[in-house]
């Protein structure tokens, strides 16, 4: 995963502002000065405004000039530039490689504007290190959530989970159970927060019985439920109908309107050209999943990269256009890649290119897109009271753009400054 270009091509950006320099990595009051201010939220840019920080948190948003107390004596120049939440990349697996591989990754991920990631399903017990190394700044990298899986029993042969449950017998780690309608699911769930969890993601080989019970216990116990969007047999309604707080991967909606199957193999190749984006079994699905709340973590950037046949080029004309009813119905998109830095030609994170198809190829404005990213994201994390808009208290997890994402989406990629929670990750 290491990419020596990439490193090298970084550390050339990583020339700081002399005003700057003494506090790379430390924690001083910030102001950012003159900037238009895109807050996350959806809302228009403001212009014209200054940005305070202190204490690893946003103090002030004000019209430049009327910021109040003590001048910060760290000053950014904003002016002409655009200031962002910090972009979230909510599907990435960061697996169980070499640890100066994974710092790596993370660093990299960082330096290329990406604050927080989800990962969507490993082993915890890596995941976790990383996590306690980034907090501890042992490492630089984006703050880490992540996820314990819960499939069937049928799931527990995948060598990927197998991978990822090294030590235990199939199906018997906390972060990777196995489960079945008639489980003891207080336990189930109990288990799976032990791991530190922000959630419980539910897989596959799991009829609608067994999805309720998890969704009924995790709601009893706190972890929010995140699926894959057809967890075969169960539908993409079963896990709406419990009140999962999301679904994963656009494509697996058409599962709604073909009859039950356990065929998880089949996922990827559902009836694109039967079951169509307007078809009444996937719009009422999609209304559903506006009335109950239920996001979409649409990773059109993982089906992007498969669009090399037939099938790869249905699916993802499928996604795209998925994506976009659910956004024109209002249901909550949330921003996630499966890839988190997965193409070696794009020297930035995958979340920028995820943007582009969320505005160009499923119609988002780029107000949205950006809002799908940061505070949508945070929300399908359980953090967005404290991360992810640009609001007084908030982490100062920031980018500073050199050039307006809201005329051209691909403008997320003109970063001049990487903030998280309030240090500077990256200056150019
Ligand atoms: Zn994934």
């Amino acid at each position: 995963m290491i990419r020596p270009r990439l490193i090298a091509a970084l550390a050339l950006l990583l020339t700081p502002v002399a005003s700057i320099r003494a506090q790379r990595g430390t924690l001083v009051p910030i102001l950012i000065r003159n900037v238009s201010v895109i807050d996350g939220t959806g809302a228009a840019p403001r212009a014209g405004m200054d940005v305070v920080l202190a204490d690893g948190k946003i103090a002030q948003v004000v019209p430049s000039g009327r910021a109040t107390g003590a001048v910060p004596d760290s000053v950014i120049d904003g002016r002409g530039g655009f200031v962002i939440p910090g972009l979230w990349d909510a599907h990435v697996h960061l697996g169980t490689g070499a640890w100066g591989d994974r710092a790596a990754l993370l660093r990299n991920a960082l330096l290329g504007g990406v604050t927080s990631v989800y990962d969507m399903a490993g082993d915890t017990r890596a995941t976790s290190d990383l996590q306690r190394a980034v907090i501890t700044r042992e490492i630089a990298g984006p703050s880490i959530y992540y996820v314990a899986l819960i499939a069937g029993p049928a799931f527990f042969t995948d060598p990927r989970v197998l991978d990822a449950s090294r030590g235990y017998a199939p199906g018997a780690a906390p972060w990777a159970q196995s489960a079945t309608a008639g489980s003891d699911w207080v336990r189930i769930i109990a288990t799976a927060r032990g791991t530190g969890a922000t959630a419980i993601k539910l897989y596959t080989d799991m009829d609608s019985t067994s999805v309720t019970r998890a969704t009924a216990e995790a709601k009893r116990q706190g972890p929010k439920v995140v699926a894959h969007a057809t967890t075969f047999p169960g539908l993409p309604s079963d896990l709406v109908a419990a009140g999962a707080d999301m679904l994963a991967h656009s494509p697996y909606l058409v599962w709604q309107g073909s009859p039950r199957t356990a065929d998880f193999p089949a996922r990827g190749r559902g009836n694109f050209a039967g079951v169509p984006v307007a078809s009444p079994s996937v719009e009422r699905l999609l209304q559903s999943m506006k009335e109950r709340g239920t996001a979409l973590n649409a990773t059109l950037w993982v089906f992007d990269r498969q669009a090399n046949d037939d099938v790869g080029r249905a699916r993802l004309a499928w996604s795209n256009a998925v994506t976009k009813r659910a956004a024109e119905l209002g249901v909550r998109i949330v921003a996630g890649t499966d890839g988190l830095l997965g193409d070696q030609r794009d020297p930035l994170p995958s979340i920028h290119r995820e943007l582009e198809l969320l505005v160009n190829g499923a119609g988002l404005r780029p107000l949205d897109a950006i809002a799908a990213a940061t505070r949508n994201a945070a929300w399908s994390a359980g953090v967005e009271s404290t991360v992810g808009t640009i609001a007084p208290g908030m982490v100062a997890d920031l980018l500073l753009l050199e050039k307006d994402p809201t005329v051209d989406i691909r403008n997320t990629r003109s970063l001049r400054v990487v903030l998280r929670e309030g240090r500077v990750a990256r200056m150019q």
